[in-house]
């Protein structure tokens, strides 16, 4: 099988099993339809390779139970059994480099139909390792895409569902086919909703601004890391709706997400954003950001769990 290499261990019907033989059947409706939710959750290595940390654990299960309760559909483990099995894979595949979770909740069946209702959903996990999703030091290039974020009437903009993210296919796979890093998506009404797997934040006039969440962005956990840590640094901060034309003529511009981590832009359809350097807003919650990760902020200790 091509694709990125997996940790040796997953979590698979009920079970932790080797990787190559958690398998599911072409004809399954999560396959067929899209139907499935998903999680990403991040392992970072602290600096001396000694501990491993996941990043904000409660809050990704939180935000997957959320998504399948939007779906109207439940899986048989709690909330506390999904954060013990996930610890307990971790230490089973004990990465020695930053890593990535990837917990889903997929139909079990394959009927021809699109009927989410008679399903039954099952839950698993798989873990690869990943460095940089996007680059976090080189400045990022993105156009604004001409596909549509999903708005939360068509497919739930707030759930991470399966199916939708062939909207973030759409927009990224152009963008990267013609040279961009990513591609920014604007929301039904023409306002900035976010990245293809990322929020979207901006610097205007010293005051840091993301999206509303009614502007169909995800609940992004990053996002919310970088505004709470806004509050704590007294950085000022507005969560608004943003034009698109806002973003040509911004100070700053970064993306934030468990891939993406803090990832600044440097142009935005060719346009340089502020000095085309990383700006000090940025500069500051970027370096911030990767101390938390990493256990170096005890401050923050709270968001993380060793393995
Ligand atoms: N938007 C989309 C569409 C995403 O897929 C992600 C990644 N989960 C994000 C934003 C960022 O969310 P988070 O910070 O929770 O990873």
């Amino acid at each position: 099988m091509s694709g990125q290499q997996s940790f040796p261990f997953a979590f698979f019907e009920g079970k932790i099993i080797p990787f190559k033989d958690a398998k599911i059947s072409i004809s399954n409706n999560a396959l067929q339809y899209g139907n499935g939710i998903f999680g990403g959750i991040r392992c970072y290595v602290s600096e001396e390779k000694k501990d491993v940390f996941i990043f904000r654990i409660s809050d990704h299960y939180k935000r997957f139970l959320k998504s399948l309760r939007i779906l109207n559909k439940t899986i048989s483990y709690n909330y506390q059994e999904l954060i013990d099995i996930t610890v307990k894979l971790a230490k089973k595949n004990h990465p020695d480099t930053d890593t990535y979770i990837r917990p889903f909740a997929y139909a079990k069946e394959g009927f021809i139909s699109p009927d989410l209702h008679p399903l039954t959903f099952d839950f698993a996990i798989y873990m690869v390792p990943l460095g940089e999703y996007l680059s976090v030091d080189k400045g990022l290039k993105l156009a604004v895409s001409n596909w549509i974020r999903i708005n939360d009437n068509m497919i739930p903009s707030r759930a991470k569902v399966c199916g939708g993210y062939i909207n973030s296919s759409m927009a990224k796979g152009d963008a990267v086919a013609l040279g961009f890093d990513d591609a920014l998506m604007l929301d039904i009404s023409g306002h900035v909703a976010e990245g293809t797997g990322a929020n979207f934040f901006m610097v205007r006039d010293g005051l840091l601004i993301t999206s509303p969440k009614s502007s169909d962005a995800l609940e992004g956990i990053t996002r919310r890391t970088i505004i709470e840590l806004a509050n704590d640094r007294h950085i000022p901060f507005l969560e608004r709706e943003i034009d698109r034309t806002e973003i040509y003529i911004a100070e700053e511009a970064f993306l934030t997400g468990t891939g993406a981590q803090v990832a600044w832009i440097a142009e935005i359809d060719g346009r340089v954003i502020g000095s085309g350097k990383i700006g000090p807003i940025t500069k500051k919650l970027q370096t911030l950001f990767f101390n938390i990760v990493r256990g170096k902020e005890k401050r923050y200790a709270s968001w993380l769990n060793k393995i």
